[in-house]
């Protein structure tokens, strides 16, 4: 796993999951991606979402650091809570044309189920074997705060602080972490959070950025900073895949509501192994990610709170995957638009790029 900014050293799967951000503030990217043989394709078509989870997860993961069989029982363990084995997919219309992917069965009911449960649980795994303890300091919108929560209820190596910025999230929400009514779980709410999230995840990212005090309190995220989560996401483009197309080959549309683009960064991760697949990116008028694909530019914008609060988000801090993957992995790329976005609060990217 190799830094975004290319400025320390590679590390193991267990090591990019524990850390969270790298120690150059970068983020954990897998190097060089599996690229994945028709053969491969052709075996995985008729797999449910779990053994494809178990297949997919074992590119990304060396069975020296994960063995097999335990890589399988945690998978397990992590959907047994789910209501329904397998993602439903359903018609969106009559011809055929356009589906929707339910990806909100889980425990809290938001798709942050899926890659969270299996995030923690790996975590705990390394944890148990190290003899170690761990601090989650996460921001929230509203779903990833009681996704972690749950995943991470009564697992004793582990501590799990969600902050969400008080009075912005769903009342049910807040419930689901201020009532789950266990000791190793503490939601805190946030006064005066004028950008929501956006200034949650500055203050987890200062908190990252402090080495002592991060070493000292042993802090790690689970926000889509974490790899684990996005390599977990990369399972739902190969599962509606393989359901959808007619024959292997054919080109599948995604339309992927995109906040921090961690998701859509899984979809990415996909299609550049091999599947053909392609993306709309959907934005509400917290739109970075619109101006970035449709005028090149990145632009911090001010917080604009809508009804879709789980994307009001305006640092798509996930892009910087996205353009390390689309650059080749040139570190160099990824560092030069950092430095304009701080030195002239913004990046353009030219055409080619
Ligand atoms: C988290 C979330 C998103 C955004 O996902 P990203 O990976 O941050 O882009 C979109 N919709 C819902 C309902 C979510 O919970």
């Amino acid at each position: 796993y190799h830094s975004t900014r290319g400025r320390c050293p590679a590390v193991s799967f267990d090591q990019a999951l524990l850390q969270g951000f790298a120690a150059d503030g970068g983020l954990f990217m897998p190097h060089p991606l599996p690229r994945l043989s028709q053969d491969r394709l052709d075996q995985w078509k008729h797999l449910g979402y779990g053994d494809l989870a178990k297949e997919v997860m074992g590119c990304f993961i060396d069975s020296s650091i994960v063995p097999r069989r335990d890589l399988s029982r945690l998978l397990d363990q992590s959907f047994a809570p789910f209501a329904k084995a397998d993602p439903p997919i359903l018609p969106l219309d009559r011809d055929g044309q356009s589906w929707v992917l339910e990806l909100f069965h889980g425990p809290t009911l938001s798709f942050k189920d899926i890659a969270m449960g299996v995030l923690i649980r790996l975590m705990d795994y390394f944890l148990d074997q190290n003899n170690d303890q761990l601090s989650l300091i996460l921001a929230t919108t509203g779903d990833t705060g009681p996704a972690a929560a749950y995943a991470a209820a009564d697992r004793k190596r582990i501590n799990c602080w969600p902050l969400f910025p008080a009075g912005m999230i769903s009342p049910e929400q807040e419930l689901q972490m201020t009532t789950i009514g266990v000791e190793n779980v503490s939601p805190v709410g946030v006064r005066g959070c004028r950008n929501g999230g956006d200034d949650l995840d500055r203050v987890v990212a200062r908190l990252f950025g402090n080495a002592q005090l991060r070493k000292r309190l042993k802090l790690s995220s689970v926000n889509s900073i974490n790899i684990g989560r996005v390599l977990m996401q990369t399972v739902h483009y190969f599962y509606a895949y393989f359901r959808l197309v007619r024959r292997l080959g054919e080109t599948l549309y995604f339309s992927i509501p995109a906040g921090a683009f961690g998701n859509f960064c899984g979809g990415e991760i996909a299609r550049s192994m091999g599947l053909p697949i392609r993306f709309i990116c959907a934005t509400n008028k917290n739109n970075t990610l619109h101006r970035i694909f449709s005028e090149g530019i990145f632009e911090k914008m001010s917080l604009q709170r809508s009804l879709s609060s789980a994307i009001d988000i305006v640092v798509p801090y996930n892009f910087w995957r996205f353009l390390y993957l689309r650059s080749n992995a040139d570190p160099e790329i990824v560092n030069r638009s950092l430095r304009e976005v701080e030195q002239r609060g913004r990046a353009r990217f030219d055409d080619e790029l």
